[in-house]
């Protein structure tokens, strides 16, 4: 798969597309806003989305769901914890983002476990609660990717003082990507790419 990141909106916010370079299927990552600029590029490459993934619900990763999912089509996969408020008139960041749209694409709600074949590729759900109730990693099987959201970021993690932050649960799940292998390619909700093992190493967050 091609893994692109767009960075979005006023706190930059990172949204990937993953594509399969054969059939042009596209995977979007948490589209976070600038929805006109992330639907220029789906149209240069020629993409046709097939899934938008959400890593959580804060309103930074999905501002441009709704004008993107009604200009391509395709289902919405978020975890329920996160799906129960996330469209909410409450999910909004006074001054920089308005609360979102709710899109008329179809949710699917997403659990520890699950797999999905999207774009020719298997994509697992990694429940990684901490940063909000509904938090989770999706990892991109053959291309060891993992999309990390604002669990964990390249030399720090994910804050647990918005409402419904757990700092233990954070910690918790930054256990359980220890346990993933090294050579993954971590691709986080902000910042820039890094992987497993780096992190494990240099992260404070990621020293057990
Ligand atoms: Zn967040
Ligand atoms: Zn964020």
């Amino acid at each position: 798969m091609d893994i692109e990141a767009r960075v979005t909106g006023f706190i930059e916010e990172n949204c990937y597309f993953a594509t399969n370079p054969a059939t042009r299927q596209t995977v979007v990552i948490d589209p976070g806003d600038d929805a006109p600029q992330l639907l220029a590029r789906l149209r240069e490459l020629g993409a046709t989305v097939v899934a938008y993934l959400l890593t959580h619900g804060h309103v930074d990763h999905l501002t441009a769901l709704a004008p993107l999912s009604a200009a391509c089509p395709a289902p919405i996969y978020i975890h329920a914890r996160d799906a129960a408020w996330c469209f909410s008139a409450q999910n909004n960041l006074p001054g920089f983002y308005d609360a979102p749209d709710k899109p008329k694409a179809p949710l699917v709600l997403v659990k520890e476990g699950d797999v999905f074949e999207l774009a020719g590729a298997r994509w697992s759900v990694i429940d990684t609660p901490g940063h909000t109730p509904g938090g989770i990693c999706w990892r991109l099987e053959d291309d060891r990717a993992l999309f990390t959201g604002d669990t964990l970021f390249r030399g720090t993690a994910g804050r647990t003082d918005l409402p419904g932050g757990d700092p233990r649960a954070l910690t918790r799940s930054l256990h359980k990507l220890a346990a993933l292998p090294d050579p993954l390619a971590v691709y986080p909700g902000h910042g820039d790419p890094t992987t497993l093992g780096h992190e494990k190493q240099h992260n404070y967050f990621m020293r057990f």
